[in-house]
């Protein structure tokens, strides 16, 4: 490739940089006329101009469609990319989040003039409350994780609004999702792993074991990270009861259960959602996201600040900062807002029944496809009914030297995002694949079809499978340096 011909096409925006090139024209600043010395603290004040590319609108624009056309998403192909549920997004979502009253809010603006904003707050809270059979929610978390943390404040606010300050233990499932201990360890608390058994529910004697006076309560991942619903759940969250502790659901994936079962019914007291997940919230690269969490009534008062009330004498909606003992803010302002919105839309588009058969189509498409997946791949647990995701592994044909980051790598080549792996770390050379309920029968059979294909590979080829991929822009990268040692800074080459 041309020097040229590379810098057309792959070179920073930056490099594209032209003195006096630009993509805009204002009119000239009334501020500009200001002697700007008195109106900025000198020590705020640029010494050197900022070092912007200058480009032309037509540089701008096909930079960043390039850019866009290398990228993947679930708008390209199929992402069954377990734990993440990267299921389609409708695009009615959008045009909800982009309606010009929701997008050009400012979160200082006087209550009365953002009813709308509020009450759809309100009625999502009311509709999160249904479905995870909660007693009231708050929308503010902005993720999965820090869902977790507000809700295992709310617990440590419990035990200490009793002066029960001893509790210092969180017990954790070793199938759990990897946040759940990295959150009881944040909030201060000591997490206590403790073993599923062979069939991959928790083991009910080591639970029993493992609670006593210190025990401030238990996460749960389910469906677990073996994509599993765990039958003792009932006798779980008794045994951690009766031990005085509270009870975490990590409902971050609903997508198995929603509009069949509810966490709340099942004896939970705490529960997050993640809306970006289960309520379709487009969050390839990292979010924005929303991790709303569900209380029992009881923990209502221990909710972050600030509640979003109705008022029904008056009828109005208003932020209610006025709650004494609770854990405080979690976020600036109100959540992530558009998330809220689209998270809304998708529930009063669907429905309660279109939630629920969401639910059941996920479920199908995951065991469908599992069993596809085992003509070619060694799945775990194949004796039990999958939730919205199962795990295979290439135990199968680990005498062919190949790895599961090379079958990941080759599915590229086919045009598929991966599945997610080395996860769960329970299982060895894990893959997990969750289809998501809104693919159609077709890309689940050429999916399967394609791993059959790549699983013959590996017997004839395996050197082609192990350098793949073959088809990408990029070829393998360094992941461990690229998660160590990340430069994410632009730096301008130095003239010589
Ligand atoms: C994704 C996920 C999380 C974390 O959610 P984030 O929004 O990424 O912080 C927690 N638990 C489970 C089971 C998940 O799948």
């Amino acid at each position: 490739m041309s020097k040229n011909l590379f810098s057309q096409t792959e070179a920073l925006i930056f490099d594209k940089s032209r003195p006096g090139h630009k993509a805009y024209f204002l009119p000239e600043s009334s501020i500009e006329k200001l002697d700007k010395k008195k109106i900025i603290p000198s020590h705020l004040i640029r010494k050197i101009e900022a070092d912007l590319p200058e480009v032309s609108e037509i540089d701008v624009v096909r930079h960043f469609t390039h850019l866009s056309s290398k990228n993947f998403g679930v708008d390209t192909g199929f992402y069954p990319l377990g734990s993440c549920t990267m299921k389609y997004n409708p695009k009615l979502n959008e045009n909800t989040a982009r309606l010009p009253g929701f997008s050009w809010l400012h979160p200082y603006q006087p209550v009365e003039t953002v009813q709308g904003a509020l009450q759809l707050m309100y009625l999502l809270q009311i509709s999160l409350a249904e479905i995870l059979g909660m007693g009231k929610v708050t929308l503010q978390p902005a993720a999965g994780a820090h869902g977790e943390l507000a809700g295992i404040k709310i617990i440590k606010a419990y035990h200490d609004s009793r002066g029960d300050t001893k509790r210092n233990k969180i017990i954790i499932p070793d199938a759990a999702h990897g946040t759940n201990p990295a959150t009881a360890t944040m909030a201060g608390y000591q997490a206590v792993e403790i073993k599923s058994t062979p069939e991959g529910d928790v083991d009910l004697d080591a639970l029993r074991a493992a609670v006593g006076e210190d025990t401030a309560g238990l996460m749960l991942t389910n469906p677990s990270t073996l994509g599993l619903f765990e039958r003792n759940i009932t006798e779980v969250t008794k045994i951690v009861h009766e031990a005085g502790g509270l009870i975490y659901y990590d409902g971050a994936n609903l997508n198995a259960i929603m509009g069949i079962t509810r966490p709340g019914d099942m004896g939970f007291d705490v529960v997050h959602v993640n809306l970006h997940k289960t309520f379709s919230t487009p969050h390839g690269g990292g979010g924005p996201g929303a991790g709303p969490v569900g209380v029992k009534e009881f923990l209502a008062k221990f909710l972050p600040i600030p509640t979003v009330e109705y008022i029904a004498e008056k009828d109005i909606y208003v932020f209610n900062y006025d709650v004494p003992e609770s854990i405080g803010r979690m976020k600036s302002f109100y959540g992530n807002f558009p998330v809220i919105v689209r998270a809304y839309t998708y529930i009063r588009a669907l429905g309660a029944d279109g939630l629920k058969k969401s639910s059941q189509y996920a479920v199908l498409n995951a065991n469908y496809l599992k069993k596809l997946v085992e003509k070619h791949l060694h799945v775990e647990a194949p004796e039990r009914f999958c939730m919205h995701e199962f795990i295979c592994t290439p135990k199968n044909i680990y005498d062919t030297g190949v790895h599961t980051l090379d079958i990941a790598k080759r599915l590229i080549d086919y045009g598929y995002h991966p599945p997610t792996i080395y996860f769960p770390l329970i299982v060895e050379e894990a893959m997990m694949i969750e289809p998501t309920e809104t693919e159609g029968i077709e890309t689940l059979q050429e999916f399967a079809e394609v791993i059959g294909a790549i699983v013959n590979e590996c017997k004839s080829d395996p050197e082609m499978v192990k350098s793949a991929p073959h088809t990408t822009y990029v070829k393998r990268v360094d992941e461990v340096k690229a998660a160590r040692e990340p430069n994410l800074r632009y730096r301008r080459p130095i003239a010589e």
